[in-house]
């Protein structure tokens, strides 16, 4: 029996089994970027997290409907097309694409609909007219605004509290705003010049930020679902409103369990583009690799605060060559490439420590509670002690039948990779983009090594052991360790 999945739900303070509208299947809604800018590793660790719970549910046998929007229409977009001179609705399909080009070097699952709020302004008016028949909006001028104090479950999600609110919000709020109450919030803005604007019974305007959530959700996963995910600065305002609007419209439960990701922080603060202290993701995987990145995202509880470091990515790296070195060592021991293990040797038999399938039971008690990918990490850690035990034993060569426990070991890792993300490339090619990008780092001579290599192959040839010896020697001292391996030498970055 496969374990209970359990969520910790922010309505509830508590985790949840998980049980969808329609059993067998999950709807989830993750909120996306706001495209007026470049992605950084904050907004990539929260989209990684969801994308991995994507692939666990999937992997648990879930049919996943996973919808993450793209916010095309924002206060912040208009004021960044103002300063470059472009239309607002031009500039946020060029960050649209540039996001997409990020999320495919992150290896993102591309979700199964990316709706946009341009294209969604139909359903956007229909929820707003609903509202206002319904007494939970009105217009003012040509804006329309949500009453806040008509609708009784305000703050149910960020349990705060109405009074503090009011303290807060002030009189800043009520400038240049026709609000009857501070705490309204706007579901449509009338037309300013210069700033994209669609008809609507009220006028001319656009959207607020909000409803654009509450429109998507429904469109593509129905007036109730079970998902929704987002980073806590979410909670309030954004997600509570997407509350008040969706229910005061449909009267059902918006959604059955809130998921809320821990902030990644630089140097003790928050990385936000407000504060400026961001690295964009794409100049974070010139740096490290995308699976060294994901592992470092995966390798802290998805509702734990991350401090981003180099250190931390280069840690992170590190582990994953070690990942990819053992099954690359595996891998030669199953196809028989290992030269000192010829194929039909036996070797890597066991069972050294129980039924091979125990690890898959391991990680799914880890995981499936609230999505642990931290103690999944763990359990493959277990699983890669094995590989290496196994594979480090000699090789008994009169054993007829190989190493059904390697293989079935072997067999297992690739499920666990699939459930997390990882070890999607062949090891070799993993290890080559590896050393391409020490080489860099270190500033080493490519030209260099290969230089060395060749003149190494050619003293082995003529037997000129002293030369061989002395070039390995060189090599060293530059910081590369030079190997014999029967198709000639070889070389890696030394440890
Ligand atoms: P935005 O493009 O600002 O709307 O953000 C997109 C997503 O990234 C939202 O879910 C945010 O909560 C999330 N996010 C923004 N900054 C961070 C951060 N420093 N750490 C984790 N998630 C973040
Ligand atoms: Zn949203």
């Amino acid at each position: 029996m496969a374990s209970e999945i359990r969520v910790f739900n922010t309505m509830q303070q508590a985790k949840v089994p998980l049980q969808p509208v329609t059993p067998g299947k999950v709807g989830i809604y993750v909120c996306g970027p706001t495209v007026y800018s470049f992605v950084h590793i904050g907004n990539a660790r929260t989209f990684t997290s969801f994308d991995t719970v994507v692939r666990y549910l999937r992997y648990r046998g879930f049919e996943v409907r996973y919808v993450r929007n793209y916010t095309d229409v924002d206060d912040k977009i208009i004021k960044a097309a103002k300063e470059t001179g472009e239309d607002a609705i031009a500039l946020a399909a060029r960050f649209v694409r540039e996001f997409e080009a990020d999320a495919k070097q992150l290896r993102l699952l591309p979700p199964d609909v990316s709706p946009k709020v341009s294209e969604t302004i139909p359903e956007i008016v229909g929820i707003i007219e609903k509202l206002i028949a319904r007494g939970a909006a009105y217009q003012s001028g040509a804006d329309v605004y949500f009453e806040v104090r008509k609708y009784e479950g305000y703050l149910k999600l960020s349990k705060r509290n109405l009074d503090d609110l009011i303290a807060g919000a002030g009189e800043r709020e009520l400038v240049g705003e026709q609000k009857r109450d501070p705490l309204d919030f706007a579901l449509w803005k009338g037309a300013k010049p210069g700033e994209p604007s669609w008809p609507s019974p009220w006028g001319a305007g656009r959207p607020g930020w909000h409803i654009e959530c509450s429109a998507m959700s429904a469109k593509y996963l129905g007036e109730t679902f079970d998902l929704h995910g987002g980073g806590l600065d979410l909670i309030f305002p954004h997600h509570e409103n997407e509350i008040a609007q969706s229910e005061a419209a449909s009267g059902k439960t918006l959604c059955n369990c809130w998921m809320h990701g821990g902030f990644l922080d630089l140097e003790g603060a928050k990385m936000s583009k407000s504060l400026g202290n961001v690295v964009r993701l794409r100049d974070a995987l010139e740096r490290v690799d995308a699976e060294g990145l994901r592992y470092f995202f995966l390798s802290t509880h998805y509702r734990q605060q991350l401090a981003f470091s180099d250190k931390s990515l280069a840690d992170a790296e590190a582990r994953m060559e070690y990942f990819y070195e053992t099954l690359k060592k595996v891998d030669e021991r199953i196809t028989g490439k290992d030269p000192s293990t010829p194929l039909g040797a036996g070797f890597g038999d066991g069972p050294l420590h129980g039924d091979p399938n125990r690890f898959l039971v391991e990680f799914d008690e880890q995981v499936s509670d609230d999505f642990n990918f931290p103690g999944g990490l763990g359990v493959l850690s277990g699983l890669f002690a094995e590989l290496n035990l196994l594979t480090d034993k000699p090789p008994v060569k009169d054993k007829p039948m190989v190493g059904r426990t390697l293989v079935a070991l072997r067999e297992v890792a690739r499920k666990l990779a699939g459930a997390l993300g990882l070890f999607e490339l062949p090891p070799t090619e993993w290890l080559l983009h590896r050393r391409d990008r020490q080489v860099i780092a270190k500033g080493l001579d490519r030209k260099k090594i290969d230089e060395m290599v060749a003149a190494r192959d050619a003293a082995r040839a003529a037997k000129n052991y002293p030369e061989s010896d002395r070039l390995r020697a060189e090599a060293k001292t530059m910081g590369v360790e030079l190997m014999d391996s029967p198709a000639g030498t070889t070389w890696k970055i030394a440890a």
